[in-house]
């Protein structure tokens, strides 16, 4: 069962500038701070290479993808440990889904799943594609559940996503809705609510999203 606070909802956002604008991003210079802070509140980081200036930051250089960087320690759970390593080559951070899953979902679902999830979940959002980021316990929700309205879920102890504000050439930009302080650095164990949206959502209902599936898609796929 959900507590009732978990259900509160959101209300619905005058637009994406104002969602944005909501959230304090951090800048470069702030990384190794925000390093040592995921690490201070038991989510462990991984340092993680991404391409600017039309190279990856690691000294490879060519590498396409982003990456984590192979020198170790591989996993920082201390934040004593991050603030140092993350001096050199401007490093990205890699969340590592040690303690929780990421469920991807696109616009619309996300967007309904926000509204019965309020602040009671982690969440980031992506304003190129319009995809959500939902932090949420682990071994809750399955994968094909996710994949079934054209999510993902990441799942496991060396799994990453880049931490919402991380920016690089090929990576999909988040910014933090909810940020993870604000629900105690807990992620949501509401996989009732967000079951009910993915199964029940009705796109014909005259409240249903603006968006429909055929947009959707093409926003994702392209
Ligand atoms: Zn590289």
């Amino acid at each position: 069962m959900s507590s009732p606070t978990s259900r509160t909802p959101v209300p619905c956002s005058s637009g994406w500038r104002g969602v944005f604008s909501l959230v304090q991003f951090a800048t470069r210079h702030d990384v190794p701070r925000q390093a040592a802070r995921f690490a201070a509140n038991k989510w462990p980081v991984a340092r993680l290479a991404v391409r600017r200036g039309g190279q990856c930051i690691c000294p490879i250089r060519d590498c396409i993808e982003p990456h984590l960087t192979l020198r170790p320690p591989l996993l920082i759970t201390r934040a004593r440990d991050a603030e140092p390593l993350w001096r050199d080559y401007g490093w990205g951070i890699a969340l590592v889904t040690h303690h929780y899953n990421v469920l991807r979902l696109p616009a619309a679902y996300g967007a309904h799943v926000h509204q019965v999830l309020g602040t009671a979940c982690p969440t980031a959002i992506c304003r190129a594609t319009r995809e959500w980021r939902f932090f949420v316990a682990p071994g809750e929700l399955q994968y094909a559940e996710a994949a079934a309205v054209g999510g993902d879920l990441t799942a496991g102890p060396s799994a990453w996503v880049p931490a919402p504000g991380t920016e690089g050439e090929d990576v999909d930009v988040y910014r933090w809705l909810v940020p993870p302080h604000l629900t105690g650095w807990r992620p949501s164990k509401d996989t009732n609510a967000i079951r009910a949206v993915l199964r029940t959502t009705d796109w014909n209902a005259a409240d249903a999203p603006s968006r429909g599936w055929p947009e959707i898609l093409a926003r994702v796929l392209r």
